[in-house]
């Protein structure tokens, strides 16, 4: 086991190579955790290795698909033994396919389906029994202000939004007693390559939906992550904190 790493808790970041992932990999690592962050490829990998030495702190990046049990497995062996049990999960990594329902072909549905959810299901398993027997752990699911509102031309993936939630709940009554927390963030519209394709005129109308009048930055929901991940978020669990400008107020 590497020696620098003793002594600090590892967190696992599903999805860090680029915009909400990447900038929660930083922030956890600004707050002393050891960061495993991953990409699908073996060069976003490299990536977000780099990443980590460049802002000096302590972290790598690993190649990782969610829809592989392969990957998913080496990845936990890798981690469990060249750094030590995986105290904190971000299920982060998602995707979307947008079409209305009547064109919606079925494999717009499960890639969907599959990576923004089932994922959760595995990786969520694949680190629940070390944390158990640890008597600590930390999962926390990024969901999105439309698996509570729903939006037109996204059923597919408002479906696994609304279902994160769902799951975050159910977890957290199963595995609480052991002092695993499960929680959701769930970000409004957050200024990354996902939304990328939102013409000017959706972004100005969706602006005046916005109470703070602006697209979120990808560190505001890492601050938020931050916190579920820190001690100071011991008796939370089973809870969404919403960071959206405003703009779903429930
Ligand atoms: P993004 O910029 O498109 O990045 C997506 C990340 O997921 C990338 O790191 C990507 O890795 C990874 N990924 C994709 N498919 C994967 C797979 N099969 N296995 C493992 N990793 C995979 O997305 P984002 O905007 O940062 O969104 C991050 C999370 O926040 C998602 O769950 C998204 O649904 C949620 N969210 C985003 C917004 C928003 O407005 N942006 C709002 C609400 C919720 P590669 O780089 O290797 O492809």
């Amino acid at each position: 086991m590497n020696e620098s790493v003793i002594n600090k808790k590892i967190a696992l970041v599903t999805g860090a190579s680029r915009g909400i992932g990447a900038a929660i990999a930083i922030e956890l690592a600004r707050q002393g955790f050891f960061v495993v962050g991953t990409a699908t490829t073996p060069k976003g990998s490299e990536i977000i290795t780099k990443m980590f030495q460049f802002n000096k702190m302590q972290g790598l990046g690993l190649p990782m698909d969610v829809n592989s049990n392969e990957s998913i497995s080496d990845l936990i062996t890798k981690i469990n033994l060249d750094h030590g049990d995986i105290s904190v999960l971000v299920n982060n990594a998602g995707i979307t396919r947008d079409t209305l329902l009547m064109r919606m072909k079925e494999e717009d549905w499960d890639s969907v389906i599959n990576t923004n959810l089932k994922s959760v299901y595995k990786l969520s398993q694949a680190v629940i029994k070390g944390m158990m027997k640890k008597r600590y752990g930390r999962i926390i699911n990024i969901s999105s202000v439309v698996g509570h509102t729903g939006n037109a031309g996204q059923t597919n993936y408002a479906a696994t939004k609304s279902g994160i939630s769902g799951f975050t709940k159910s977890l957290a009554q199963e595995i609480g007693s052991r002092e695993v927390t499960v929680n959701c963030v769930s970000p409004g519209f957050i200024d990354t390559d996902m939304t990328k394709a939102l013409s000017e005129d959706q972004r100005k109308q969706l602006l005046d939906h916005i109470p703070l009048g602006r697209l979120g930055v990808p560190a505001d929901v890492a601050h938020a992550v931050c916190y579920l991940a820190s001690d100071l978020a011991g008796y939370v669990t089973g809870e969404t904190i919403h960071v959206n400008g405003g703009m779903l107020m429930i």
